[in-house]
């Protein structure tokens, strides 16, 4: 298929909706079209949020975040078994520091029976402990959901969209829109990459799907930035702590988490603060503070020297706090705006809805043919070697398939080669990172940045891509990492 065809269905942000959905498409006979304006798909909020998949109590019974989320959470065993990206089942807690706190509780736990969710049981602090020793003598009491987990969100975005792509996706990185006409067929679309024609158009487009609707000439969609900043903890700083450990919610937010990663990591964060700017990511020592300060009143022993990096998401806030997820105001037009939390839990199921609409309108046909096939991961997580055991395969020549260029997180060249000969280009050092980990260790890139810089260059002069040099990797102010590990004294 020659790109700038007609396309059936055009999907307008390749974020964990627009890849979800995308994914969930190659099932059908359609042509397809993903266009994404950076360089790589995931990376918006799906990059950088909390990696939850939520239980499902949370929101307030009878939303579409209600019901879409429990409908996504029960997707994610098959969809990472199925598509190779790392999930655990490893149940949540909310803890409850007061009386009025565990008020709190029963009400959550009320909501949640209500959106159908089993096995919330509230226990009390010392059951707590005994469960999760890591766990503050504070806390008197705790809602436990078992159906709760963790996910890495840009992995699962990645699983998705490589398999779309296979399955005959077009997706076009580095296009971003910047206009919609209706046509007599369709819609023609105007990106930084060129003119493309659709007969429908899906705005998943995160923080930007405002605009994308005003494009459309839908003037209601108020989407507001809404900034959440985290620290992350080095690979063994989650050791002693199986599950997530949330505080009881604010209307802001769910409030700060401490969280193992799905690679061993330990996550805490985020605040919400509302920008200006839907581009700010930066982050600030005195929101960390405030968020090491509250994490530590949950898990009050995490040691801060072994903070690596910092980082903020932008939660596409929607003003009336509900999922968008309807037929536009244009005919052929579809809304998957405002997805803010828990959207990466309930993504495979927006996926769903937005399918029966295009079914109901005759966009697709009512049967699907054989899902994809399985993919293979490119790494999954599992046990570091001690540094003894790999000395070997570290000093090997630069070349070799088997030498390890990332020593913190034990990457090998093999990795990084397979990262790259996927069906998603890779311009950029943090896309090789997100796909391989290499950069993700306790250095963030000091040793391995240029060897993996080197092999990117070698790939895309191979391909004689025309984005030419690496993208270089997004890095933490070192100033901020040593404020954070002064704190511990
Ligand atoms: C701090 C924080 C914590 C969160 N924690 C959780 C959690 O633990 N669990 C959970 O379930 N959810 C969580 N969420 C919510 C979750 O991250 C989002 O709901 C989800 O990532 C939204 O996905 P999306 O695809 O709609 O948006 P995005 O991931 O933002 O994707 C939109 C994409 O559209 C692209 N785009 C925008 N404009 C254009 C354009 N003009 N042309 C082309 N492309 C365009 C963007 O570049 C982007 O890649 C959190 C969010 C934040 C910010």
């Amino acid at each position: 298929m020659n790109k700038k065809d007609h396309y059936d269905i055009a999907i307008i942000g390749a974020g964990i909706a627009g890849t979800a959905l995308a994914y969930k498409l190659a099932s059908y006979s359609v042509k397809v079209l993903l266009l994404e304006r950076s360089e790589d798909v995931g990376g918006g909020a799906t990059k950088a949020n909390s990696g939850i998949v939520h239980g499902g109590y949370a929101a307030k019974h009878g939303t579409l975040k209600s019901r879409l989320s429990l409908a996504g959470n029960i997707q994610f065993d098959d969809l990472s078994e199925q598509l190779g990206f790392p999930f655990n089942r490893c149940g949540s807690y909310v803890l409850a520091f007061n009386e009025e706190e565990e008020e709190t509780l029963s009400q959550i736990r009320n909501n949640g029976r209500l959106n159908g969710v089993e096995g919330l049981e509230i226990i009390p602090g010392k059951e707590l402990r005994r469960r999760e020793h890591r766990i503050s003598e504070e806390a008197a009491a705790a809602l436990y959901s078992p159906g709760a987990g963790i996910v890495s969100p840009y992995e699962a975005a990645i699983a998705f969209a490589e398999t779309a792509v296979k399955e005959g996706t077009d997706l076009c990185l580095h296009s971003e829109v910047q206009n919609i006409e209706q046509t007599g067929d369709g819609f023609s679309i105007g990106t930084s990459a060129g003119q493309f024609r659709a007969s429908v158009v899906i705005n998943a487009a995160g923080v930007f799907s405002g605009e994308i609707s005003r494009m459309f000439g839908e003037e209601n969609v108020e989407i507001i930035p809404k900034k959440g900043q985290y620290v992350v903890f080095q690979r063994g700083a989650s050791r002693g702590l199986s599950s997530v450990i949330f505080q009881c919610p604010t209307p802001a937010s769910k409030g700060i988490l401490v969280t193992p990663t799905t690679w061993g990591n330990l996550l805490v964060g985020p605040d919400a603060q509302e920008i200006d700017d839907p581009l700010d990511r930066s982050t600030d020592f005195e929101s960390i503070r405030h968020i090491i300060r509250t994490g530590l009143r949950s898990v009050p022993d995490i040691n801060l020297n072994h903070a690596i990096r910092t980082y903020s998401g932008i939660r596409p806030m929607p003003a009336n706090r509900d999922f968008i997820i309807r037929k536009g105001a244009v005919p052929g037009s579809y809304q998957a705006a405002g997805i803010e939390s828990p959207g990466l839990t309930a993504a495979p199921a927006i996926a769903d809805m937005l399918i029966e609409m295009l079914k109901e309108d005759g966009v697709i046909s009512a049967g699907a043919s054989s899902p994809p096939e399985r993919r293979e991961p490119i790494t999954m997580p599992g046990p570091l070697q001690p540094f003894q055991d790999i000395k070997e395969q570290v000093n090997y020549d630069p070349g070799n398939p088997q030498r390890i260029v990332c020593r913190c997180e034990q990457v090998r060249e093999a990795t990084i080669m397979d990262a790259l000969s996927r069906p998603i280009p890779v311009d950029s050092m943090d896309a090789v990172k997100r796909r391989t980990r290499a950069g993700m260790g306790g250095c963030q890139g000091a040793f391995c940045g240029p060897r993996v810089k080197k092999i990117l260059e070698e790939h895309l002069e191979a391909k004689h891509s025309a984005s030419g040099e690496p993208i270089s990797a997004h890095k933490s102010d070192p100033e901020l990492l040593k404020q954070i590990r002064k704190m511990n004294s």
